[in-house]
């Protein structure tokens, strides 16, 4: 355990499990905590992407997220992947994580940068080939101007192992910006897969 509370709401992991939890499941957060994210492992079709996704953005992850991202609460980086970290490294092994990137103005206002580190638990190799070149922030943008965004990634291919990549982002909402960056990877020849932490209810 890396820690004896619970990492969400704070009581002792030791006094909340069960003597079976306690010895054999290891995790970040309290089993009443864990059992209120709406763990719901999905693929997604976007276009010809697919998209492997874990939880339903909505209730206790939604809530976590927020709080991580937007009040900049960094000590949550593990609460995310810690149950599926082994599982996670077995299926992706010998990819190289490439995040989709967020605005450097909301990295700089964090102060971290969210999705490096929730997928850094996974330990795997990772490379940065995509910035956001302003603050073109999805969520202010008319629907019909989101294909543009496309026009505000900067790639810069970089060599990697096997030539395989793994896309990653914390959450999928339209799914623009995902299929603008796996359009440009897909360019460059890459084997792509693509997983995203938590997933919009539109997709269930
Ligand atoms: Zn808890």
């Amino acid at each position: 355990m890396i820690d004896c509370y619970c990492l969400w709401c704070g009581k002792s992991l030791r006094r909340e499990s069960s003597l079976k939890h306690m010895f054999y499941v290891d995790d970040v957060i309290c089993k009443s905590c864990r059992d209120k994210i709406s763990y719901r492992p999905k693929r997604i079709k976007l276009d010809d992407i697919t998209v492997d996704s874990l939880f339903v953005y909505e209730g206790l992850i939604r809530e976590m997220i927020i709080q991580y991202k937007e009040l900049s609460d960094e000590a949550l980086f593990p609460v995310f992947l810690y149950p599926f970290i082994e599982e996670l490294r077995r299926k992706y092994r010998g990819y190289t994580i490439v995040p989709v990137p967020s605005s450097t103005a909301n990295n700089q206002k964090r102060g971290f940068k969210a999705v490096n580190k929730m997928f850094g638990v996974l330990n795997l190799r990772e490379e940065e080939m995509f910035m956001k070149k302003d603050d073109f922030d999805q969520k202010e943008v008319d629907f019909k101007r989101r294909h543009e965004i496309r026009n505000h990634l900067v790639y810069e291919p970089v060599r990697v192992k096997n030539n395989k990549v793994l896309l990653v982002d914390d959450i999928l909402t339209t799914g623009e910006t995902i299929k603008a960056a796996y359009s440009f990877l897909a360019a460059s020849g890459y084997k792509i897969k693509v997983l995203t932490t938590c997933y919009n209810r539109r997709f269930l």
